[in-house]
């Protein structure tokens, strides 16, 4: 449900605050020109994206779940030109045209796009000799739902004390609330706070966002 008073006002907010960006509007119809699902963060939300990864100083950022880059690209924007993004994804043809835009954004040099199912990619990753002496500063995990526990899991391992954690999608529509759902994804979200909550080396909050993508929210958390 899109209520339209929050889309004009996501609409107010971009014309106020986030300057044209022809970069950026060619991916998103490049996105649908390849058919991909217009399920990418607002432009709001990756301006968000954009400044977590400034104010933690960021040099090194994961992403679980690509699609066409949109999200990668608004975090390797806040990077140092040494800097070095790395997004999961498993479908190819979502890879492919990220690649490609992801070049049309001249942030090849900064992004790695590694394919295949994030779970066989993330004992990879932290196996990477690099990645032991350099974790990543921000994470955002924002892929296939049910298994937000298992990437907050590998989250955790890839982390340093005051690594950030963003988990987007978790309060589904209010759905999360429920307990009783058949809802699988609602089932991740409920584990994804779960795991937060619990977790000792964890300080987490929650935000629920209104806006053109809907009812939402995301977590966030810092790794103490
Ligand atoms: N972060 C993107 C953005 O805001 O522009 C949106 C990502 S979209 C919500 C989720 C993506 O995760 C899809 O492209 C999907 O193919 C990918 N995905 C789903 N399951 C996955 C898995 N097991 N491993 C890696 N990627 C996965």
């Amino acid at each position: 449900i899109i209520n339209p008073t929050w889309s004009a006002v996501d609409g107010y907010i971009v014309e106020q605050l986030l300057p044209k960006d022809a970069v950026l509007d060619a991916v998103l119809e490049a996105n649908k020109a390849g058919g991909l699902p217009a399920i990418d963060v607002s432009p709001t939300q990756g301006k968000l994206l954009h400044m977590f990864a400034k104010m933690v100083g960021a040099r090194r950022i994961l992403e679980i779940g690509t699609l066409g880059g949109y999200s990668t690209i608004w975090m390797a924007r806040a990077l140092p030109e040494d800097g070095r993004l790395i997004t999961l994804e498993c479908e190819p043809h979502h890879a492919e045209v990220a690649k490609a835009n992801i070049a049309s954004a001249g942030l090849e040099a900064v992004v790695d796009i590694r394919v295949g199912a994030a779970l066989d990619i993330l004992p990879k990753l932290a196996a990477e000799a690099n990645t032991q002496s350099q974790p990543f500063d921000l994470i955002f995990i924002d892929a296939d739902k049910p298994n937000n526990a298992n990437y907050l899991e590998w989250a955790m391992k890839l982390s340093r004390p005051g690594t950030v954690i963003v988990c987007d999608n978790v309060i589904r529509n209010g759905a999360v609330i429920d307990g009783e759902t058949s809802d699988a994804k609602v089932h991740g979200s409920r584990a994804a706070f779960e795991f937060q909550g619990s977790h000792p080396k964890l300080t987490a909050t929650a935000l629920q966002t209104v806006g053109s993508k809907g009812y939402d929210g995301f977590t966030i958390a810092i790794v103490e």
